[in-house]
């Protein structure tokens, strides 16, 4: 691996203007793993004036002290924009998570003692621009080249005095170690259980942040392990620890923490939202456990849990959009799709309930699920015929929009204005044609608003739930028969 010709000519320029320059933290580390870099980071001497001065076209972000050099024609998404800094260091930490000021030094020792992990503290000098082999020197002043080879996260420095000053380097050691596959030094990771309290001096969208990175990494499954055996996951999530040692029924083998990380280890798909649907999906199981072992039951645990998880993430500051999808996967995890027994109008109602587009991302939760509960196979099969039933069900009306009459088309056979008369009708309407499509023509649906339209709104709104439940309920009946729980 080389480095990029837009770092190279970054360096070059800053010391050709009597600068000192190198590359820093992250990329250093990725570099010597042969991993290409997220981003390129600059550690110089220069101030950010005399920075800006080299580069006319950069730009200073005051608040971090950080000039941001552009590089339009890069080709690269991670070259684009490359951050500048200038040698500092961190002076007082009151608070627990910001330093009260910081300095700029003269001496990158210092700015590279700052740094959390000793394989983030290293610097990469450029030698000789000219020649095209091994033309980088590493400054290593803490053990990290040897860290990296070992696998090892190590504080540089005091573990538990770094700590102190900023409580979230506890949680990068653990995101760091899931990304890597580390193990965390011994005394890193004592300091840790004996400090983990400090967590809650930590925002919980920095919070976030380090704990998206541990859902997404490779190893997410050590990670929340590492979580719990430190300590931090009461602080992130303590609605997890609620069910270690609490067993489940004569369906499942493991706890129901067990089950739940086992889950997110096998989760075949590589989204946030999947991910923590896997981690979330049976989170209120502990709360509606009726009944002691084997014939243990979690009746609702489906639809409290999506409250759950709602509630879980929103502390956590994930998007809306996030948290919208999980609590619908969460929600809908029971589905049904016994090859022999699910209908095609059960496949609709279930794309009714849950949207075309999320319907994959619950097939890939059911497969998590399954994998985590220990079950030999996934039965592929199953979830084909369900892609097959979905397919084929595809054009079927499912919505609203895909009824022969609108809601424009009612108010003038009835000659009414918008109302929510208007919606009750046409949620009967789509109730009717999901058990039958065939009955999704103008006239059929014309007849039925006219017969409809003499009801009050009540009467329709009831008719509609008398229709749904009783549908719903032939799903439970097939959803307790084959997934007991
Ligand atoms: P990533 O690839 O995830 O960006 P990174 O190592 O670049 O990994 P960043 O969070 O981008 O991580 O931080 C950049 C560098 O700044 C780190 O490598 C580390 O040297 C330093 N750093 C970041 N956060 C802290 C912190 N809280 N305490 C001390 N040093 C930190
Ligand atoms: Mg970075």
């Amino acid at each position: 691996m080389n480095i990029p010709k837009e770092i190279r000519s970054i360096i070059e320029k800053l010391e050709k203007s009597g600068f000192e320059a190198y590359v820093v933290g992250g990329p250093v580390r990725d570099f010597l793993l042969e991993k290409m870099p997220k981003d390129w980071d600059v550690t110089t001497n220069a101030k950010p004036e005399e920075i800006q001065k080299v580069f006319p076209e950069s730009f200073y972000n005051n608040k971090f002290g950080t000039v941001t050099v552009i590089n339009k024609d890069a080709k690269d998404e991670s070259l684009k924009n490359v951050e500048i800094t200038t040698y500092r260091i961190d002076v007082g930490y009151s608070d627990k998570r910001h330093p009260d000021a910081i300095k700029f030094t003269p001496s990158l020792e210092e700015d590279l003692a700052r740094r959390d992990f000793t394989v983030n503290a290293m610097a990469l000098r450029i030698k000789n621009q000219e020649s095209r082999i091994k033309n980088y020197e590493i400054i290593d002043l803490f053990g990290g080249r040897e860290d990296l080879k070992s696998k090892i996260i190590r504080a540089v420095g005091d573990p538990g005095a770094r700590f102190n000053e900023d409580a979230l380097r506890m949680l990068r050691a653990i995101r760091f170690s899931s990304q890597l596959g580390f193990e965390i030094e011994k005394n890193t990771f004592k300091a840790i259980q004996k400090n983990n309290s400090l967590l809650k001096f930590i925002s919980q969208e920095r919070i976030r942040d380090e704990f998206e990175k541990i859902i997404l990494s490779d190893r997410a499954y050590e990670g929340i392990e590492f979580l719990r055996v430190s300590g931090l996951l009461s602080f992130i999530v303590p609605e997890l620890e609620k069910g270690i040692g609490v067993s489940q029924n004569r369906h499942h083998i493991y706890t129901i923490y067990e089950h739940l990380i086992l889950s997110l280890k096998h989760c075949p798909s590589k989204k946030l939202e999947v991910r923590l649907a896997a981690l979330f999906h049976d989170i209120a199981k502990p709360q509606t456990k009726a009944g002691i072992g084997p014939d243990s039951t979690f009746y609702n645990h489906d639809l409290v849990g999506a409250k759950f998880a709602r509630k879980i993430l929103t502390r956590l500051k994930f998007s809306n959009k996030t948290i919208e999808k999980v609590s619908l996967l969460v929600k809908n995890h029971m589905f049904y799709y016994n090859v022999d027994e699910v209908s095609e109008a059960g496949v609709r109602r279930l794309i009714r309930r849950t949207g075309k587009e999320n319907l994959k991302d619950l097939m890939d939760l059911r497969i998590a699920d399954r994998l985590g509960s220990g079950v030999p196979k996934a039965k592929p099969y199953k979830l084909r015929h369900l892609e097959y039933l979905i397919e084929k069900v595809s054009k079927d009306p499912v919505s609203a929009k895909m009824l022969k009459v609108n809601g424009q088309d009612i108010m003038k056979i009835l000659n009414t204005k918008p109302g929510p008369k208007i919606g009750a009708i046409l949620k009967v309407l789509l109730s009717e044609v999901i058990e039958e499509p065939d009955k999704n023509t103008k006239e059929y649906l014309e007849k039925r608003v006219e017969e409809l339209s003499k009801l009050s709104e009540e009467e329709i709104k009831k008719s509609e739930k008398i229709i749904k439940e009783k549908k719903e309920e032939e799903d439970l009946k097939d959803k307790k028969k084959f997934w007991v729980k």
